[in-house]
Formats: structure tokens, sequence, C-alpha cells
């Protein structure tokens, strides 16, 4: 507690445990501080959230809240820490390959370091790439450059833009969240325990990034794709575009998951890179009111004062991890593909999560060694190439391909209702879904890998004996979801977090390999961006 001798003016901090009711209303609490904890209602000038998190273990949901209650006093600060961005017109260059999270957090690093980031993005702007997004289920194809994947924002552009890691280095993931909030992002994302921006609120964010990178002197070239990297004895010397323009400096390569080109270009130029694990399995989606029933133990659902409820589970089965990944309650089913020839799933929810369904991924763990396994190694060999770092690569291409074909080569996806699926039986027909592209009866238990749909069978059973309800015949199994993180390593040092053989070169972010999800390949940017200011210091010489 901070308190004015004085004038009586004091700050005063709560931890709270009240009612859903309650702790969506300021009004409301600010009448319950009086009544509990008899301040005077009037002296309150404003209350501030610091946590929030809700407790659903029990039948009555409870929110835990932690206040900081401002008596006689107005809030001097802003509620987040800005950073300051100066100006690098005329800065030593360096090259950021990919405009996602992990790029465009390492260019506003760059900045604050005083070098002058160059982004360069192979797909559109933020907002022109919805009109491509819009256009995959009006005419069932995928632009190769402008899709889920590729474009301004990269990946986390239009997705549940949940904020949440597993990342224990609190500082850091404060800073993202700092520097969000900073471009536009709701203060409530410091609050919350599971914090999330929505796919409709992320773009204007991601603009308002930009424009602190183009105001400070950086630059941002989109339709502007990189085709290969400039090395001369052993160090990277800038890129080379499509259009066989060049760009000189050293390389943050972060060009996400999707970018299958790239991986390809570096195992056929001699750059160390190594199979990655990955998972792989369906997208399933139940409608939002039946888990905001399971969740909140209410035939009720959720009510007019929680959010869609969330799940999360995880098991083993037969030796590997069977789990629900990249949950999106009140969302909606979308076609990721970056290929008019693939079909793969995701998720994404806007900021009020209200759609009627609710989707997670639920996969399976798959390790290079497993692609010995007969069944898994007859699926990728039969696509092209045989260089074994890329064998997750060509695993996953396959699937997508074949789930293309079952979809009847559109961007409809093949499904299966959930129960049938443990029943190894095709269903007859299918619930009523938020994919748009549509949805096409087939039987995954057949087609799909065994070892992954023996274990997705084990693991829904587990899962719906902890949740009653939870495996049921109202939900359907969307193929495929391939897409869980990067299927190949780039190698770097640990220390200087450059390329293990090549200087200059710092892979970043998902498709590197050392991060999953918005914050941590954003936090990976702005580690990287550090390691090529201390590398410019160095006068561009490799430790
Ligand atoms: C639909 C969907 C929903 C998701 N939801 C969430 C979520 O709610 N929360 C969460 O934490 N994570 C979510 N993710 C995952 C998250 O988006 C990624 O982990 C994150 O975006 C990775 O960031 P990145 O910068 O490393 O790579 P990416 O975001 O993949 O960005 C890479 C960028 O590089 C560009 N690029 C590729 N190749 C080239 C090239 N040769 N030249 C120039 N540019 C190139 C691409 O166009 C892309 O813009 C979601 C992903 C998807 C697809």
């Amino acid at each position: 507690m901070e308190l004015c001798v004085l004038c009586g003016d004091m700050i005063q901090e709560y931890q709270l445990r009240l009612s859903p009711e309650i702790a969506a209303d300021e009004r409301r609490l600010i009448a319950y501080l009086s009544e509990e904890k008899g301040l005077n209602a009037k002296a309150i000038k404003a209350t501030r959230v610091l946590k929030r998190s809700i407790d659903a273990r029990q039948r009555a949901v409870v929110v835990n809240l932690n206040v900081r209650v401002y008596i006689n006093e107005i809030p001097d600060r802003e509620e987040y820490e800005p950073t300051l961005y100066n100006n690098v017109e005329g800065r030593p260059q360096v090259i950021v390959v990919g405009a996602g999270p992990g790029g465009l957090f390492a260019a506003l690093r760059l900045i604050e370091l005083g070098l002058r980031p160059v982004v360069v993005e192979r797909g559109k702007n933020v907002r022109e790439r919805k009109k491509d997004l819009a256009q995959i289920a009006r005419t069932q194809t995928v632009d190769p450059e402008s899709n889920y994947s590729f474009g301004e924002g990269g990946a986390g552009a239009y997705s549940d833009g949940k904020l949440y890691t597993r990342s224990k280095k609190r500082g850091n993931v404060e800073k993202i969240l700092n520097v969000f909030c900073q471009h536009g992002a709701s203060t409530a994302i410091l609050a919350d325990a599971h914090p999330h921006i929505g796919t409709d609120k992320l773009p204007r964010v991601i603009e308002n990034m930009r424009a602190t990178i183009t105001g400070c002197g950086g630059e941002v070239r989109f339709l502007t794709r990189m085709d290969a990297l400039i090395i001369e004895h052993g160090e990277v010397k800038g890129i080379e575009t499509q259009t066989g323009e060049t760009l000189s400096g050293p390389v943050i390569l972060a060009t996400g998951h999707s970018a299958r080109d790239v991986y390809r270009w570096l195992a056929a130029n001699n750059v160390d890179i190594e199979a990655k694990g990955i998972a792989m399995g369906v997208r399933l989606e139940h409608p939002a009111e039946l888990i905001d029933q399971i969740q909140y133990h209410s035939k009720n659902g959720r009510g007019a004062y929680l959010p869609a409820a969330e799940y999360s589970f995880v098991t083993q089965a037969d030796g590997r991890g069977v789990y629900s990944f990249c949950m999106c309650p009140g969302g909606v089913v979308i076609p990721a593909s970056t290929h008019p020839e693939q079909v793969v799933v995701n998720g994404m929810s806007a900021s009020n999560r209200g759609s009627r369904w609710s989707n997670a991924g639920m996969v399976v763990e798959i390790r290079p060694e497993d692609l010995e396994n007969e069944e898994l190694r007859m699926k990728y060999e039969e696509s092209d190439g045989d260089d074994p770092r890329l064998a997750m690569l060509r695993l996953q291409e396959e699937m997508e391909r074949q789930c293309w074909l079952q979809g009847g080569m559109r961007q409809s996806a093949p499904a299966q209702r959930m129960l049938d699926f443990t029943r190894r039986k095709l269903s007859y027909d299918l619930p009523e879904s938020s994919y748009n592209p549509g949805l096409v009866s087939s039987p995954l238990h057949f087609w799909m890998p065994t070892f992954i749909t023996r274990r997705l069978a084990q693991g829904f059973q587990q899962f719906g004996r902890a949740s009653h309800g939870f495996l049921t015949n109202e939900a359907v199994m969307i193929g495929v979801e391939t897409r869980t993180s990067a299927p190949v390593r780039i190698l770097r040092d640990k220390e200087t977090l450059q390329h293990v053989t090549i200087g200059g070169l710092f892979p970043c972010g998902e498709g590197a390999g050392y991060a999953g999800g918005i914050v941590s390949a954003g936090m990976d940017g702005e580690r990287c961006a550090e390691a090529v200011a201390e590398y410019v210091m160095k006068g561009n010489k490799k430790a």
C-alpha cells in the first residue's frame, strides 16, 4: 500500500475471488470494495486489474483478480511500459527476411539498438492479404504467395492471437506484451492469465508496428521474396530477391515453418540443417456451448459474464505425446495451406471469441526416428527427393496432398465425426461446421497413418473419460493439422545465434526451429537483433 500522509491519497492492492458478474463490471467491483473492504466508493478514482484468471475447478466458477485501487488519486502512468524508438536513417543496415512476429520484433529491437532494418516480405500487406484469404473459400484455390501463412504479420496475423507461452522468462514476455500494447492492443493482455488479441484487432496492431519501423527510417518491402542468400567465404553478405535485386547486410532469417522453398534452398546449398520432430493430426471442432457446459460445469454454459471456455489435454499413447494444440474457443477452422494442391487446417478467433464453435488441434508427436517406421516411410517416400534432413517436411507434404485428394481436389476438407472415428466407422453425415470451404465425409481412420490414428483414438478415449461429454459425435475431426511447428531446424550457435558454419546469418523464430507461437517468435526476434548488434560492433566478423 502507498499512502500520502498529508492528503490521505492512497494506492491499495487487493487479491480478490469474485463471481464472474462482479469481476466483469467496474461499477460492481467498486460497490464490492466499498461493502467488503470498507472503502469509500466516492473516493475511488480508478481501478486497474493487474492479474485476472478464471478458476473453474469447482462447480461455482470464480474469477481471481489482483486489483490496484486508486483512492483520491488518478493513475499517473500509461498502463504499459513504452519503448523508445529512435531515428535510424543512415545507420548500418540489417536485412530481416519475413514480416511475421519474429521478423517484426527483430526489426523493432534493431531500431532500439540503433540499426536500420530492411524487412522483406514475400506476401502482401496485412489488409491486401485479407482479400486473398476471402478468395480461398470462394474460388477453392490458394495464392502461394498470399495466404494464411504468408504476408505481413506472418502466420500469426489471422489467428486467435493467443499470447501465452511456456517460456519462463517473464521479463522478456512482458516486453513483447508491452510492445503490442504500445501499438494498439488492449492492455487487458497484461493482466489476463491467458491473453489473446483476436484476428479482428491484430491487423491494426501490425500496421502500427510497421508505421514505427518506417517512421524511424527502416524499410518494409512487400511482394519481395528472398530467393537466395549471398554467401562469400563463409559469411552472408546479403540476399537476392525474386527480381534479381541484391540487398546487402547481415541477415535475420525469419521465414516461418511454411517456407519450404527456403528449406530446400538451404539443403541444396550446404547450409547445415537437420530434421526436427513435429506433431500431426486433425482439428477437432465442437459446438462452443457444449465445451462451455463441460468446462464450466453448468447446463447453462458460460452465461453472460464468462468468456468462451478453453480446454487443454495431454496424454501419452504408445510412447508418444497426444495433445490438444492451439485451442480457439469461440473460433473458426480455417484453410491454412500455402499451395493450391494441399489441404491444411488451423484455427482463429475474433477478440470476442463469439462464434458458435470451439476448436483445437488434436495431434500426435512424431520424431525423426519414427520415419524408420515402415508405414510413415511409405507415406513420405512417395514424394520427391531423398534428403533425410527434409524427410519430416516431405511427410507433411504427402499428408497435405492426400488430404487435398480426399477432399475432392479443392480446399474442402475431409472430415469425420469424433465417435465414428473411434469406432472406425464412416460418418453418413457431418455436423454444421465453421470451416468455410466445406467438409467432405471421409474415413480418416482408414487413410491417415495408423501411427497417428491409433494414438489419437486412445487419446480421445482418455480425454472423454477425464471430461464427460467431450468424446461425442457432435464433434467433427477435420483433416489435417500438419504445421504445428518447423519440420527442420536451421542450426545456430547457442551464444552468437549465428548459423553454425555461416557468419552473419541469424536463423530466427519458428521456421528456424527456435520458437513456437507468437510471443516466443517475438522474443527470439529480439534476441537475434541483439546478436546482430554485437556482430556489427565486431565489424561484421563471426566471433
Ligand atoms: C491460423 C494460425 C493460427 C495461429 N494461432 C496462434 C495463436 O493464437 N497464438 C500463437 O502464439 N501462435 C499462433 N499460431 C502460430 C504463430 O502464428 C507462429 O508461431 C508465429 O507466427 C511464428 O512467427 P515467425 O515470425 O517465426 O514466422 P511466421 O509468422 O510464419 O512469419 C514468416 C514470414 O516470412 C515470410 N517469408 C517466408 N519465406 C520468405 C521469403 N523467401 N522471402 C520473404 N519473406 C518470406 C512469410 O510470408 C511470413 O510472413 C498460429 C498459426 C496459424 C497459421
